[in-house]
């Protein structure tokens, strides 16, 4: 699949305010900083279609893009951004809950890992929380040219051993890489055949 049209349609507060028609949202989420907003231009093809952000856990609405007036690509807030208190933060705010657990538009969900971290507790509970509540999600790694090759398969290996003490099965999963576009076409053709379903 290759995308030719994306436009901005709206940024929401709240998920009542999400777009009321019946196009279905692909949306993509993970902690703040690990390359969302890039993997969105990337995959669009535009260079500021979501904003590169400086200043982590800034952006705190949903946005929705409208792809080729058949699909919504949804940017959400990342979650995990340190807060004033030294604890991390490792609850997710009610607008991320109420659009992944409540909002009908859903369709498919991303996780976006940053690979060169270890498997982070608070992505581990994420995606616990999706499987408990069935909601149909894949994992994209990003910033994979930070890497070699053989470092990026360790990595992803060691995410999936933390996954299997929780998993019987693995969700989908892509590497990807912004800075040199790799990744990109895995990732749309899998979101094709899933509008397909
Ligand atoms: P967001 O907060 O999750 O939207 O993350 P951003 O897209 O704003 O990226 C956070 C930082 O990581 C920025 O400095 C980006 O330039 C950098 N970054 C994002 N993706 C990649 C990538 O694929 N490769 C490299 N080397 N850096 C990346």
């Amino acid at each position: 699949m290759q995308i030719a049209k994306a436009e901005f349609r709206c940024s929401s507060e709240r998920i009542s305010q999400v777009p009321k028609d019946d196009l279905r949202d692909i949306a993509f989420i993970g902690r703040s900083n690990v390359g969302k907003s890039s993997l969105i231009n990337m995959l669009t093809g535009r260079t500021s279609l979501a904003k590169v952000s400086g200043t982590p856990g800034k952006t705190r609405l949903i946005n929705h893009f409208r792809i080729d007036d058949k699909w919504y690509l949804v940017d959400l807030p990342g979650y995990g951004y340190a807060r004033t208190s030294k604890r991390q933060r490792d609850d997710f705010s009610k607008i991320i809950t109420d659009y992944v657990l409540r909002c009908e538009k859903l369709h498919f969900l991303f996780v976006l890992v940053d690979i060169r971290l270890e498997p982070q507790r608070i992505d581990l509970r994420f995606i616990e929380m999706l499987g408990e509540n069935g909601v149909p999600f894949g994992i994209v790694f990003t910033k994979a040219d930070k890497l070699s090759k053989s470092q990026a398969q360790r990595s992803v290996e060691r995410f999936r051993a933390a996954l299997a003490e929780q998993w019987e099965e693995f969700p989908p999963m892509f590497v990807s890489s912004s800075a040199k576009g790799t990744g990109r076409d895995e990732i749309l053709a899998f979101v094709g055949e899933c509008l397909k379903g």
